[in-house]
Formats: C-alpha cells, structure tokens, sequence
C-alpha cells in the first residue's frame, strides 16, 4: 500500500472498497449544501474519509446556538460569527490535509446551484427547507448526479438516496443502467406543504443524535457511490424517531410507479427553471425583504404559526396577517405573514438573510 493511502487502512478492509475505491474518493467531488448540523456531521466524515475535494455551500454564520449539534464549529467561531463554510474550511483543513475544501458564502438558488454543482460528483443534502432540496432534486435529475436527501427536526430523521436513470458518464452509471435507478424526491414527496405548517430546529428543536444518525446514513450512501458499490445503495426511505424508539424504512415513489413524477418522469425542472418556489425582492429603504411564492394559495394557518412564535417575542395575528417580532442571536426581526404564504421580513435588506429567517421561523 502506498504511504498516502496509510490512514485510510480500516475502511479499506471493507468488502468492495480496497485501494481502488480509495484512489476513486480521493479523486471525488462532493456537493455539501448547507453545513448546518446534517451538513457538518457529513463534511467532517467524508474528509475523513478521504473524499478529496469538497465544496460547501452555506449562506448563515455560526451562533452560539449552532453548538449543541454542529460539530465543525467551536465558541470562538460563534463568538466572531464566522460564516459557517469558512469556519468548516479551517476545521477540516487541520483534520485531513490531503482533501480540499472550497468555501463558498452564499444562498443556494435556481440561479448559481449550477454553477456550484459544476464538477461535482454526488449532492449532499444538509439544508433546512423543501424548496432548496425540490431545487437539488431538480438539478440531479437534470445532470443524472446522485442526490443523498436527509432531514432531521426535533427527534427524527429521514433520508433517501436518488440516483437517476440519466447519467453523465460517472463511474455508477453502469450500475445504474443496469436498473439500479431510484425514484427522485418528489416521486416520495409530491407537492411542498404550505408555508407555516412544516415544523423547524428552530420552533420545535432537534436533538443531535437524531441529526448524526441521518448524517451518518448519508456519508455511508455517498462512500458507495464514490466508491462504485452502487448495488449496496439503499432502496428505501429511512424514517427514524430516537424519542419514540422507532426505525423504519419505507418503500416509497408512487409517482415512480405510476409514470407522472414531474421531474425525473416529466422532466418538467419547475424549482430550477425559477418557475416554482418563492422569490424575493428587497424594499428600498425599509430595511425590508418581501418574499412571496410564485404559487400562492391560501393555505397557511396564521394561528398555529402565531402559536409556535411567541416564545420568541410579541405576536399579535387575525384572519389576514400575522405580525411577530424575534429575537434572533443580537438581531430583532419582525416577520408579517399573510394566509397565502407571501412574507415582509424586517431587519435586513439581504435576501438570503430574509430566506434564512423565513426558513427557521415559518417552515417551508
Ligand atoms: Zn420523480
């Protein structure tokens, strides 16, 4: 064995993995989006792991609430709110010198996902809202890039694997052509619900060990892939809840069956051709981010959101808007909500900070 595949000895002892699998991570791109908690759980295996060029994408910085579960990041980070790929940079860098870490600061969206995907391998999902992953789903059915979907919300936790039928030439496209495909996002999971009724880390919490089991799945799922073991990859939806001691896994992607998925049957890209999901657009001089989705419906509950805001400040709401103030970390925001899903966020005037609050206070 030669000296710089040394520290990699114990996992390539594994069946299907040996010194060619290894040379095959080393020479892998990953995908990180986001590098919350799920995120930086999967960054700081898959480095370990010798994956050996990552790229992570994140728009927030690092608070001292972040610490409970995101283990790339220590108080000194939260103390100066670093950008949370800067500071996962820095990290990873004194854990494995042989990888490297692109950082980049920014909101992931239909209009630079692309561009950040350019030469990766495989998307690993470690966002924090239905929208961004439709628009990942999107783009690794497009691409034919396998997409490792997880999620984790106060003691639960799914993830999936979708490895489309269309590939461009990677080193699982034998696999997959050979009927190992797999049903894409929204063949498990049709339609996003609306705005207001999805629960968040933020509303609801989330315990670490339910984020690690989810990351840990979805660094295991990327090693096969990278490694050409596509035929170990799961084929259900993993469904988990540490508080109720359940584990589940569920054949999933009616959608699939049946032919209609819009994506990866139809092929209809809604979230990254920017005609699905919502936009925003700032208020000059108001210090203000109106966000509203581009298929509005009158769908939100403004009173079981009014309920899960108030721990964090005065929320006053009736039938057509909901108004509440929040204390976020040493920023106040004030969210207006209204039934058909459209927001004003004041208190910035930076869009991505208006889709963060959006995404930890509302729920998509
Ligand atoms: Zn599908």
């Amino acid at each position: 064995m030669s000296p710089d595949l040394a520290r990699y000895h114990r996992q390539m002892l594994l069946p299907g993995f040996g010194e060619e699998g290894q040379r095959r991570l080393l020479g892998s791109t990953a995908l990180l989006l986001g590098c919350g908690a799920l995120g930086s759980v999967a960054a700081d295996m898959l480095a370990r792991a010798g994956v050996g060029h990552l790229v992570i994408v994140d728009r927030d910085v690092v608070e001292l609430t972040n610490l409970q579960r995101q283990v790339l990041f220590d108080e000194d980070d939260a103390a100066r709110a670093v950008p949370k790929a800067v500071a996962a940079k820095r990290r990873l860098a004194t854990v494995n010198s042989q990888v490297r870490v692109t950082a980049i600061v920014d909101d992931l969206n239909h209009t630079n996902i692309e561009r950040y995907a350019a030469g990766a391998d495989i998307l690993v999902d470690g966002l924090d809202n239905i929208e961004t992953r439709y628009l990942a789903n999107d783009l690794a059915v497009k691409m034919g890039l396998p997409y490792i979907y997880g999620a984790a919300i106060g003691s639960t936790g799914m993830a999936f694997s979708v490895l489309p039928h269309t590939t461009l030439g990677k080193p699982w496209e034998t696999a997959a052509k050979g009927g190992l495909a797999t049903p894409c996002l929204r063949c498990l999971f049709a339609e996003a619900p609306p705005p207001g009724t999805s629960p968040t880390c933020d509303t609801v919490g989330v315990i670490s060990s339910a984020v690690a089991m989810v990351a840990n799945f979805q660094v295991a799922e990327t090693l096969k892939v990278l490694t050409g073991n596509v035929d170990r990859v799961s084929r259900t939806l993993l469904n988990l809840d540490l508080w109720e001691n359940e584990i589940l896994q569920f054949k999933g992607g009616d959608a699939y069956d049946s032919g209609d998925c819009p994506c990866c049957k139809l092929r209809h890209f809604e979230y990254l051709d920017g005609r699905a999901g919502s936009s925003a657009t700032t208020l000059c001089g108001r210090n203000a981010v109106q966000l509203r989705q581009r298929q509005e419906e009158q769908g939100v509950d403004l009173g079981a959101v009014a309920g899960r805001l108030r721990g964090y400040g005065p929320v006053t709401s009736n039938e057509f808007m909901l108004r509440a103030q929040i204390t976020d970390g040493d920023r106040n925001y004030e969210i207006t909500l209204f039934p058909n899903g459209r927001a004003i966020i004041k208190g910035t005037d930076v869009a991505s900070v208006a889709r963060a609050v959006y995404a930890r206070y509302v729920g998509s």
